[in-house]
């Protein structure tokens, strides 16, 4: 476990992302050449295992032929250790070392223009893919990845397909076909706390306290029932966070899960501590026990969308202050996703005055949404259609009394209109009783991490 440093918040993303970009290439590298010999050109490569008789200089046939002398320290080994074996193998075997031929996937590649490259047949590339009907294993080839193969006299012995860094297939000839087996590897996982303070959007600040993307997304995610990214962040806004890194030997490969986070957005705390229970699911609740997750979102447009689109743009994305009429606009480039804010039935879709192209979605406790000058909808649905939370149902455009591309995003309760950023919205279920009791002692650990690391960060600051 280690500290984001303060210094590290004020590093240019530019220069985060060539450490994660080299970081990748490394990793990339690492795994197409697992010899540091292998020369790097796009052409098929071999590699041998270590020399096991290194008094003589390898015969060029040495490894291709039976000769007894090429494993010859191996049954003495074998009879030291365990001598009780030997009278049931007069006769050990000739013990090949595997010769790995590695073929990197090019873009175009098939499965028999990749076996030809390695000096096999088409033949042998039917009979492979037939073995593995059904499993995982070579089911789709990506450029990148690597394929290899032990060849002794022009027949395929052994294949290896590299998935990724935790995932391979072996394959090796038997004399009914092919045996498959599935090689995977356990990443190391730790923890990792970063903090950040909001200056200019949560894309930017985020970033520089070494979030990837991918995870402020997530941490946008949990905190979406509560805080509208779009609308309600303000400089001055912080927040922190433990997370899980990813590691193989001993280099970083990835993220695991927030597993607790903390957001101050305008004065309030939101606190959100994963949880599984007994079934295996995962879900957010606050300290109390109560699920993140709302009924209706705050936002029913994708943040991500709209921050990217104004990630360098200190302004904030909205059409001017246009609270004050009975919806709440969110500029958005034409074309942008609009999702339901939460489950219901399309009662209206089609054109409605002003608002041009409009869908209304009846919910349940006689709320109803509003989504006005849609450029279009989603295809596929109609008045009279179920959506769930999320579902996409149009598109951002102007059509009706607009200016420029944004959504109008109204929010009635039996008729009223209520403003979505603060109305009350009714919360999803609790933590089932059943779990309360495992639930709260989760929730003390986690609490009392996040403390003592915000504990240690702000010492360090001082210092
Ligand atoms: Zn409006």
């Amino acid at each position: 476990m280690f500290l984001v440093e303060r210094l590290k918040r004020h590093l240019p993303i530019t220069h985060l992302m060539a450490v994660i970009i080299c970081t990748a290439i490394i990793g990339l590298t690492a795994m197409l050449m697992p010899s540091a010999e292998a020369p790097a050109s796009d052409a098929p490569t071999t590699f041998s295992q270590p020399q096991i008789n290194d008094s003589e200089p390898p015969s060029p046939f040495g490894l291709q032929s039976a000769t007894p002398h090429a494993d010859k320290t191996k049954p003495d080994q074998m009879a030291m250790m365990s001598p009780a074996a030997q009278p049931a193998s007069p006769q050990p075997e000739e013990q090949k070392p595997d010769v790995w031929q590695d073929v990197t996937v090019r873009s175009g590649d098939t499965l028999t223009s990749v076996f030809q490259r390695a000096g096999l047949s088409s033949r042998d590339a039917f009979l492979v893919s037939d073995a593995v009907k059904g499993t995982e294993a070579l089911k789709r080839i990506y450029p990148g990845q690597t394929i290899s193969f032990v060849i002794d006299d022009k027949q395929l012995v052994k294949l290896k397909h590299i998935r990724n860094q935790l995932q391979s297939t072996l394959l090796s000839a038997t004399d009914q076909g092919y045996s498959v087996k599935e090689i995977t590897k356990q990443p190391d996982i730790e923890s990792r706390f970063a903090s950040g303070t909001i200056e200019n959007s949560l894309f930017l600040d985020a970033s520089a306290a070494g979030l990837s993307d991918k995870m402020i997304m997530e941490l946008a995610a949990i905190f979406g029932w509560d805080i509208d990214f779009v609308l309600d962040l303000r400089q001055g806004d912080s927040f922190n966070l433990i997370y899980e890194e990813k590691f193989l030997d001993g280099k970083k490969i990835g993220e695991g899960d927030i597993l607790s986070a903390q957001f101050v957005n305008q004065g309030e705390t939101y606190t959100a501590i994963r949880f599984t229970d007994s079934d295996g699911n995962s879900s957010y609740y606050t300290p109390e026990g109560d699920s993140m997750r709302k009924t209706f979102l705050r936002s029913p447009v994708d943040f991500a969308r709209i921050s990217s689109s104004f990630k360098t743009n200190r302004k904030h994305p909205v059409l001017g202050l246009t609270r004050a009429h009975k919806g709440t606009d969110y500029a958005a480039r034409t074309g942008t996703p609009i999702k339901a804010a939460g489950d219901g039935k399309i009662i209206w879709r089609g054109k409605k005055g002003g608002y041009g192209n409009c869908v209304i979605v009846q919910h349940g406790g006689n709320i109803t949404t509003l989504y006005g000058h849609m450029n279009n909808f989603r295809k596929g649905q109609k008045t009279g259609s179920r959506v769930s939370q999320g579902d996409v149902i149009g598109y951002v455009g102007k059509t009706g009394l607009a200016s420029g591309p944004h959504l109008h995003y109204e929010f009635r309760v039996n008729g009223v209109h209520k403003n979505p950023q603060t109305v009350k919205l009714p919360q999803a279920a609790s933590i089932d009783n059943a779990e309360r009791k495992k639930f709260l002692v989760v929730a003390e650990t986690s609490l009392a991490q996040l403390e003592s690391f915000k504990a240690t960060q702000l010492a360090s600051a001082a210092n």
